[in-house]
């Protein structure tokens, strides 16, 4: 079965030499649904919970929310940066506190300190789930993605391969010693 998490994070990008309205900076909510597949968890009569699924995407995308994404060519990076530098804030500010981990894949780099993603690839619907499956793959069974940024929305299946070892009081999954990191369960 799955258990189906959401999530939204606020951006700004843009389609470098796209011939459209999305060519000019701009803004989304974008739409994150991430369906985990497994077996159910007797324990908790879930497959996982479907908050712990949020926080384990959240602290690594996060990276995306209130932050610009901007692809690796666009010449409005280096112009970004350099008005970043002027003002102080390129390396951080007091007031950045929202930071995920840096992160670097083929497809995406995060700068957190300074709330940017450069990225391969145009962030399309269909861009964002390729970095999203990238970054979460080894930590979520996924079995499906799909993001919503304005009118457009792309969805993505996988065969989820295995299975997670969770806790049968919280939900959530044991360490490799079988302890439970949230409630201290320990496997026998
Ligand atoms: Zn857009
Ligand atoms: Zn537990």
């Amino acid at each position: 079965m799955r258990s189906i998490a959401r999530l939204e994070l606020q951006y700004a990008h843009r389609f470098y030499n796209f011939k459209g309205e999305a060519q000019y900076l701009h803004g989304h909510t974008g739409k994150l649904v991430i369906e985990v597949e497994d077996s159910i968890n007797t324990g908790v009569n879930m497959v996982f919970p479907c908050n712990e699924i949020q926080k384990t995407a959240r602290h690594i995308l996060q990276n995306f929310d209130h932050a610009l994404i901007l692809r690796e060519d666009d010449p409005l990076l280096p112009a970004v940066l350099e008005v970043y530098r002027t003002q102080g804030i390129r390396d951080g500010a007091p007031t950045n506190t929202m930071r995920g981990p840096a992160f670097k894949t083929d497809l995406a780099t995060a700068y957190p300190e300074c709330r940017l993603v450069v990225t391969r690839e145009t962030v399309t619907a269909e861009g964002m789930i390729k970095i999203v499956y990238a970054l979460l793959k080894d930590k979520l069974n996924i079995a499906r993605l799909t993001f919503t940024s304005g009118d457009n929305e792309a969805t993505q299946e996988y065969t989820p391969c295995g299975t997670v070892e969770r806790c049968p009081c919280c939900g959530i999954a044991l360490d490799k010693n079988g302890i439970c990191p949230k409630c201290g369960y320990r496997k026998r």
